[in-house]
């Protein structure tokens, strides 16, 4: 009898989706840990996205979405699903003032060409080392910028079928939004920008990235600040209960910015969960202020899933 695997791999192959078996999350996040992947696919047209959609769910494969993977910590075990890489997803049209970008397209590079066009209201995308699509679940920003500002629809797959929404539909909340741990999937954004000229775009994203580099690790590898809180800075509080430059394994809380957990060299998953919950078990039982995840945890086994249940920030995604 013919597998559920066979089957969906003889789809994947005669729709000719580009795909490798055995890949690791520590090669697909920027955190750089996280176990074995039964297959990756890297789609390279919105038909083959929505066909990879479809077919695992056809045949329930279990399966993640991964823009650059700079927003998730993933766990260490093998993954037996399938992890769609939009990566390869990079269509852009630029019209006026109107962008329109698949959800691969990465944010720097958006940036660049809006720059061109001497577009403003984007200079924040030049910072974040992420696609389109990632940064619009996560309403991604910095510097009072971020992607409810700029954008003016999403098309998204849902329940099977292919809906564009327009920005009230997308209930964009402080690094949230209506997809984030959700089964729906970015498949294409569009921005609406305000003419400047590239001297000024350019100049005001020049600021934006020394300001990041004086103040976070940006050479390490991370996934940008862990936590929030919609009314306390979290990285402050950490800071104050003495934290920076403390370690699990190869898990540590950089001594630049103490919201980032970076892995020095060889972190596992594991290391960085359990430094994870130690630093919300010390800044609720010492200020009384339980920090919400920022990153996206996807792998992860019953027992961390039941860990992150007992904090408020709770905030998995797998699908
Ligand atoms: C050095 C560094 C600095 C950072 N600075 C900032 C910052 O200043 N501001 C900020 O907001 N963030 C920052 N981040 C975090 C991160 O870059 C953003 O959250 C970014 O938006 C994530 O995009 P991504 O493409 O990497 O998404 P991923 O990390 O690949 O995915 C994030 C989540 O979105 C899901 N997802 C990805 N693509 C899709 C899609 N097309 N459809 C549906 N779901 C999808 C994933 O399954 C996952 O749950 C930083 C990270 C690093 C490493």
């Amino acid at each position: 009898m013919t597998s559920r695997w066979d089957k969906f791999l003889s789809k994947m192959k005669k729709y000719s989706v580009e795909m490798e078996e055995n890949m690791s999350f520590s090669s697909l996040t920027t955190l750089g840990c996280g176990g074995k992947i039964k297959v990756t696919l890297f789609p390279t047209s919105i038909q083959q996205l929505v066909l990879c959609l479809k077919f695992t769910k056809k045949y329930h494969i279990e399966r993640v979405v991964l823009g650059a993977g700079s927003n998730v910590l993933a766990g260490d075990s093998f993954f037996d699903g399938a992890v769609i890489v939009t990566k390869k997803l990079n269509g852009l049209t630029l019209q006026g003032t109107t962008a329109v970008a698949e959800c691969g397209v990465s944010t720097p590079y958006l940036f660049c060409k809006l720059a061109e066009k001497g577009l403003t209201g984007g200079e924040f995308l030049s910072c974040l080392p992420a696609t389109i699509g990632g940064a619009t679940v996560c309403n991604a920003g910095c510097f009072g910028q971020s992607m409810q500002q700029i954008v003016s629809s999403v098309t998204v797959w849902q329940n099977g079928k292919m809906r564009t929404l327009n920005v009230q539909q997308c209930k964009f909340n402080k690094r949230s939004s209506a997809f984030k741990n959700t089964n729906s999937v970015v498949l294409r954004v569009k921005l609406q920008l305000h003419q400047s000229t590239s001297e000024l775009v350019n100049q005001l994203a020049n600021q934006f990235r020394t300001q990041k580099r004086q103040t976070q690790p940006l050479g390490a590898k991370s996934a940008g600040c862990v936590f929030f809180h919609p009314t306390v800075a979290v990285s402050a509080l950490i800071d104050k209960a003495g934290l920076k430059g403390y370690r699990v394994g190869d898990a540590k809380i950089s001594q630049k910015h103490a919201g980032f957990v970076i892995n020095i060299d060889k972190a596992v998953a594991k290391d960085i969960y359990l430094l994870i919950v130690q630093i919300i078990n010390i800044l609720t039982n010492n200020f009384g202020v339980q920090p919400q995840l920022e990153i996206c945890l996807v792998n992860i086994t019953k027992e961390q899933d039941d860990i992150f249940a007992t904090s408020k920030g709770r905030n998995t995604q797998i699908s």
